[in-house]
């Protein structure tokens, strides 16, 4: 009787917390336990999965047809942190606007952004996208192909973008990078900011965009590019990709040069 009556007393404070957190424990089940689940029946990672979709419901050739198909899995099927239609949409709009001749991505994935961003280059823009999971890079390359985009367009370079990077002027012959995309683990972004600056690539009006610096969030990223006085900066307010309810944002950068 006094264990009911604790139980109801308890229960405002449980709906409240579920109503508040709802977007979340879709996101939880979508991400994880879905995940999970499918992985153990098909044996195949969530991205080959992915790609089997792609390949079935778009059009070889089309990369908007394939951006189409991964928006339709993403939202309906699987959760994939993709940069998605929304925020995809804030990205498009700043690669017209600058129209970058070099662009560099961080965090390929399955090669969403890529093909987004790739699609948007200029007559003669070239991208090089990095990707340290040998497996995703694969799927990257796959999906690089079924667009259409050949190698003097993309330039896949598989890994870590700590490596990657000091190595980009030397080995890859740039000169100065127009365009950063950052959309690989949150935790790089303010070294890997920083071995960007080291690295003599960035000039002055060089744009640099990072993904979901709310949610996950990049709070030393942030703080970083507050403090450091080298850039003019804002935060593209959204939510999450195929999320309804968290609340994300996309930083764009500009570079200023040393002051
Ligand atoms: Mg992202």
């Amino acid at each position: 009787m006094v264990s009911s009556a604790i139980a109801l007393a308890f229960l405002p404070l449980l709906l409240t917390l579920i109503i508040r957190y709802r977007f979340y424990m879709v996101l939880l089940y979508r991400a994880v336990l879905v995940r999970f689940w499918r992985d153990c029946v098909s044996g195949l990672s969530r991205e080959e999965r992915a790609y089997q979709y792609v390949l079935t419901h778009a059009t070889p050739g089309d990369p908007d047809s394939i951006l189409d198909a991964f928006d339709t899995w993403c939202s309906k099927v699987e959760f994939i942190s993709n940069i998605g239609p929304k925020k995809g949409k804030i990205l498009d709009r700043l690669l017209m606007e600058q129209r970058p001749l070099v662009v560099l991505e961080l965090g390929a994935h399955c090669g969403y952004s890529s093909v987004r961003i790739a699609r948007a280059l200029p007559l003669g823009g070239r991208l090089y996208t990095v990707e340290m999971d040998q497996g995703n890079a694969g799927i990257t390359e796959k999906i690089l192909r079924l667009a259409g985009f050949d190698d003097d367009t993309v330039e896949l370079i598989v890994n870590p973008s700590d490596e990657v990077i000091p190595k980009l002027r030397a080995e890859f012959g740039l000169e100065r990078l127009d365009f950063v995309f950052m959309d690989h683990w949150k935790k790089c972004y303010a070294p890997d900011l920083q071995l960007l600056e080291d690295s003599g690539l960035l000039g002055k009006g060089s744009v640099i965009v990072a993904d979901n610096v709310l949610f996950p969030g990049a709070p030393k990223f942030l703080r970083h590019v507050r403090r450091s006085g080298l850039y003019e900066w804002k935060v593209h307010r959204a939510t999450l990709e195929y999320s309804r309810g968290i609340r994300d944002g996309m930083a764009e950068l500009i570079y200023q040069g040393i002051v």
